[in-house]
């Protein structure tokens, strides 16, 4: 890279920008581009003056993914336009930028949805591509690998190359979180519905092997499933959770109707965002000074929402109609959502372990947690099916995701039990979800994801001068240049 320091251009410069929930602040040279020639630019421009790129979509991911402090940052949000929406083959293409919701917006009263959405409905598509997120059908429809039939890549080269299924570089990049280059446009498979509406049950499951029997059953027939697990629960009643599934209905509406009615929903499912925000800027401080007594408070908490579901079934409340929407999106449990409830010093871990021997993984990791000085906040389970993606998260199993909030003076300790945590996944071959993660180190991201090599090697032949890469990548130890000079932060 040539050293001679140039103005960016005009739609870039310098801003603070931080983590999700504040806990990691960095500044970077931002870019906003509108078109493929301005990131072409970007690439020109930082390649000229020795710095490296990060492309960030919504910024939704939970640590660092999206982060390069004293660097470049791509930001794709302006790109966020339908390019193509082939109805009849429930195709849609759309640049990088596109945000879940707004593919939702456009064809969701055309009787289509978009399987693997995160809960997080602001993703952006090329961030779900590459940190392949899951929904809560993942077992069934798979991670968002399996939702991508194509997608552009513009290389370190400024070369754009079309990548299919069957592309050798496919697996690489779905996952690559970023670090081959950056994601255009993407051509996305869309799955028919019989109506936007489904059916919800909620089933109370009072221990593990109750839990594990009754997915295996509602696994076959439903089509989503979520799974609040009460990680407080000892003894007999490890694993006591309340099931939440959903089944597609078929509703006879007119398209207008369906307009009318899911308006309405996205109308609602915004209220209740800011409702939560608005909670979490009045009574966020007050909520986390809460739990500093956050064992009884959240136990607490957890038998009365067990109960809850118990009730409901014993008066045949359990079930109700809703949109899908809601389902899918609305972080129904908690309002505001746990991650601001935890607050900068919180954190999450979701990790897989495969179904055989599910029953001890799930005992062991949740004897982890209660032995930890701050249990998490909330513990949610899915289920998953496996893709051929070199850096996946998803497999044949469960994942169990913590959300946890340690106190000043217990981090250490808390730390330990997290650091346990993912010795008991990478033991039994899980993964943890790169997309949530801000705690792994080198030495476990090299255990958990030991397909990383196969990345580097690729990333070595595209991006020699490792021009793509992030905070995260420099702290599980994947970028390949991390020696190399940079320039000094602004
Ligand atoms: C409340 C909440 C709920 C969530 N629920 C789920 C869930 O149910 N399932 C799940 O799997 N995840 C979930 N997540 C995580 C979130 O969905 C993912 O982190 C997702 O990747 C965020 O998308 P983004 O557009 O914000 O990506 P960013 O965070 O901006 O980026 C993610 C990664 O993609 C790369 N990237 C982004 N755009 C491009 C591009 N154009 N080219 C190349 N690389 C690019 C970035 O460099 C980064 O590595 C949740 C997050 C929150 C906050």
């Amino acid at each position: 890279m040539q050293s001679a320091i140039q103005t960016p251009p005009g739609f870039m410069a310098w801003k603070e920008i931080q983590s999700l929930v504040g806990s990691i602040k960095t500044r970077s040279l931002v870019a906003r581009p509108t078109s493929i020639e301005q990131c072409l630019e970007t690439l020109v421009y930082c390649r000229q003056n020795g710095m490296t790129i990060c492309a960030r979509g919504a910024g939704r991911g939970y640590g660092d993914l999206a982060l390069n402090d004293g660097q470049a940052l791509l930001d794709m949000s302006a790109m966020n336009r339908i390019i193509e929406f082939d109805e009849e083959a429930a195709q849609i293409t759309v640049e990088a930028g596109m945000r879940i919701i707004d593919i939702y917006q456009a064809v969701h009263h055309r009787l289509l949805t978009l399987p693997a959405s995160p809960t997080e409905s602001h993703s952006s598509v090329a961030g779900a591509i590459c940190a392949n997120v899951n929904g809560k059908d993942a077992w069934r429809q798979g991670s968002f690998a399996h939702q991508v039939i194509s997608l552009k890549l513009l290389l370190a080269s400024g070369e754009i190359l079309t990548i299919d299924r069957s592309h050798e570089l496919f697996n690489a990049v779905v996952g690559g979180i970023g670090l081959l280059g950056i994601i255009v446009e993407a051509t996305l498979q869309l799955k028919p519905i019989p109506s936007p509406y489904v059916e919800i049950n909620r089933i109370p499951v009072p221990d593990v092997d109750a839990l594990l029997e009754t997915m295996a059953r509602v696994e076959l027939t439903y089509d989503a499933i979520v799974v609040w697990v009460d990680a407080y629960a000892r003894g007999r009643r490890t694993g006591r959770a309340v099931i939440h599934t959903a089944k597609w209905l078929e509703i006879n509406e007119t398209e207008s109707q369906r307009r009318d009615v899911l308006k309405a929903g996205y109308e609602r499912l915004e209220n209740h965002r800011q409702f939560g925000l608005a909670l979490h800027e009045r009574f966020g401080p007050i909520l986390s000074l809460m739990l500093h007594a956050q064992r009884p408070m959240m136990n607490l908490f957890n038998r009365l929402y067990y109960a809850g579901g118990e009730l409901l079934a014993a008066t045949g409340r359990s079930s109700n109609t809703e949109l899908f929407l809601r389902f899918a999106f609305e972080a129904s449990f908690t309002v505001p959502p746990a991650h601001l409830v935890c607050g900068p010093r919180g954190y999450t871990v979701q990790l897989t372990f495969p179904r055989s021997g599910a029953r001890e993984a799930i005992v062991e990791l949740l004897g982890i947690c209660q032995s930890s000085p701050c249990p998490p906040v909330t513990t949610i389970l899915r289920a998953h099916k496996s893709d051929n993606c070199l850096i996946s998260f998803s497999e044949d199993g469960y994942s169990l995701n913590f959300e946890f909030h340690p106190k000043k003076n217990s981090e250490a300790a808390s730390r330990e039990a997290v650091d346990r945590l993912i010795d008991a996944t990478a033991r039994r071959g899980g993964k943890i979800h790169l997309a949530k993660d801000q705690v792994l180190r080198p030495d476990q991201f090299y255990r958990v994801y030991p397909r990383y090599k196969d990345l580097l090697k690729i990333k070595r032949q595209l991006d020699p001068e490792g021009l793509f890469t992030s905070d995260l990548a420099r702290r599980v130890g994947i970028d390949p240049v991390l020696n190399q000079q940079r320039p000094e932060k602004k």
